[in-house]
């Protein structure tokens, strides 16, 4: 492996960059002067998972670890790869829906409560797109790794190669060919993400999104859901917030990072998922009315906000011991 020796060579090149700017020289400030996160006291309780859609078997896997007394990390990962094992889910891992030239291709991204931070995009043949953003992170200095790279990286660390084409995505594919809709106007389920948020017994927070993106995309297509900040961010202190819906809207909006940051200056969940829709609502006036986009956030004290341009977003739920599925309030009244 020659990523130790890699990293080592990174450190040095950086090191002496540094010193030869002088940017040493100045003095960093102390923890001491960056203002504190507000963060709103409220009667939620932890642990607790979120996730987006109907999820219930991966927020029920994540509650597992949980109740063991596993971290927040291991509980996202694990409720992550449930969608992306099930070849029935037509958009996560295998079974996802390809992209124009048939092509399964996948994005996804993990972040801890230490704020490392790990992803994969046009990744193929893997599985588990979560399990090796989780390597990137923890085996590499590396945030993300992309298409050939990632898949070499990913075999390199034992993950297996297999045809992630489903005989029912190939279906929906080669009808889709038929008639060759633009970008969003198929009728069945051509997308899809499931984030994944959750806050520990020891109130951390860590956050996972893994997606097969938009079906029948261009090849080569990169979503929200790998990026850092886009599909998915967590600050351990104050909150995490993911995205799903059409990942062009929330990366140009960066909607989880903006959520993470309303909710240091001291807004809700709710309220934060709310102002980023509507942020959405500003910036694409007319085209946010036909391109869902649904958000979820949770803060510090187990407190959760769930929010969607139009009727259909829902999450499902882990907290207090009841896993459940739950309708998301929208900004399109009807
Ligand atoms: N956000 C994903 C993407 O744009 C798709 C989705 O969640 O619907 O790739």
């Amino acid at each position: 492996m020659t990523i130790k020796r890699r990293k080592f060579i990174q450190q040095s090149v950086a090191g002496t960059a540094m010193a030869s700017t002088g940017l040493w020289a100045c003095q960093p400030a102390t923890n001491d002067e960056i203002p504190a996160a507000v963060v709103p006291q409220s009667s939620g309780t932890m642990p607790l998972v979120i996730a987006t859609w109907d999820n219930f078997e991966a927020t029920q896997a994540a509650a597992k670890v949980l109740e063991k007394g596993g971290s927040a990390l291991d509980a996202v990962e694990a409720g992550a790869r449930v969608p992306e094992a099930d070849p029935n889910d037509l958009s996560v891992g295998l079974g996802g829906l390809p992209d124009i030239k048939g092509v399964v291709t996948l994005d996804a991204c993990i972040m801890d409560d230490l704020g490392n931070a790990g992803a994969v995009c046009f990744l193929q043949g893997i599985k588990h797109p979560i399990s090796v953003a989780r390597k990137v992170m923890e085996q590499t200095s590396h945030v993300m790794l992309s298409g050939q790279g990632a898949l070499e990286f990913a075999l390199e660390q034992g993950f297996v190669e297999e045809n992630l084409l489903t005989v029912s995505s190939k279906k929906h594919w080669e009808e889709w060919l038929k008639d060759q809709k633009p970008f969003g106007e198929t009728n069945f389920e051509n997308h899809d993400t499931i984030g994944i948020l959750a806050l520990d017994a020891q109130g951390n927070i860590s956050g996972a999104c893994t997606t097969s993106g938009m079906a029948f995309k261009l090849h080569g297509r990169v979503g929200d859901s790998p990026i850092i900040g886009a599909g998915m961010y967590v600050d351990n202190e104050v909150g995490g917030a993911c995205a799903t819906g059409v990942g062009e809207y929330v990366m140009k909006t960066l909607g989880s990072f903006l959520i993470v940051e309303l909710m240091r200056q001291g807004k809700s969940p709710q309220e934060a998922c709310e102002e980023a829709i509507k942020r959405i609502v500003k910036r694409q006036p007319k085209l946010y009315r036909e391109y869902e986009v649904g958000y979820l956030a949770i803060n510090k004290s187990g407190v959760y906000g769930a929010y969607g341009t139009e009727k259909g977003f829902e999450y499902t739920l882990y907290q207090d011991g009841e896993n459940n599925k739950y309708p998301a309030e929208h900004f399109l009244k009807s």
